[in-house]
């Protein structure tokens, strides 16, 4: 089972990332400034099919959007604990001292951002979410409420069911 909030698998090869240190948080950006498609990945040197003798041009690694003019990356580290809440908040409610015309959330789509929220935050999310498929077809989330499908003790069992 994961480490809960410490361990992650990756967008891309679906290996672990052992630790925040080597992983790494991107997105694109819009024209209009909104922000999506959001992926957890190993950061470069920590993916497994890195090879850091190759050209740059030619590398490979776990990046999806690395050749992508509208990319934005940061470490994973600098999403944890309090930081990390506050650089995810600043997506949906920049501050007024620096966005005073605020115009709505810059997250494109808010359920979006409430996944990466869980990921990054609610204990057993990231174990629970390869499973997430088979456990609603099984009807294992029914009759809970909202908040109780997220409760970690829910999440714990769940992958406990299905692991
Ligand atoms: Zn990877």
């Amino acid at each position: 089972m994961l480490k809960p909030c410490a361990e992650w698998i990756c967008d891309k090869c679906l290996g672990l990332i052992a630790r925040p240190e080597e992983g790494s948080i991107e997105w694109l950006y819009d024209e209009d400034g909104k922000v999506h498609s959001f992926k957890i990945v190993h950061r470069k040197l920590f993916s497994p099919i890195f090879d850091k003798n190759a050209h740059p041009d030619e590398q490979k690694h776990c990046y999806h959007y690395d050749r992508v003019k509208s990319h934005m990356d940061d470490h994973l580290d600098r999403f944890m604990g309090m930081a990390g809440v506050v650089k995810l908040f600043s997506f949906i409610g920049p501050s007024p001292v620096l966005k005073p015309d605020y115009k709505g959330p810059q997250v494109k789509d808010p359920r979006e951002w409430a996944e990466l929220y869980r990921r990054l935050f609610q204990p057993h999310y990231e174990a629970a979410r390869p499973f997430w498929e088979h456990a609603e077809t099984d009807g294992y989330f029914k009759g809970l409420s909202e908040s109780n499908i997220y409760l970690p003790e829910t999440l714990e069992n769940l992958v406990k069911t299905y692991s």
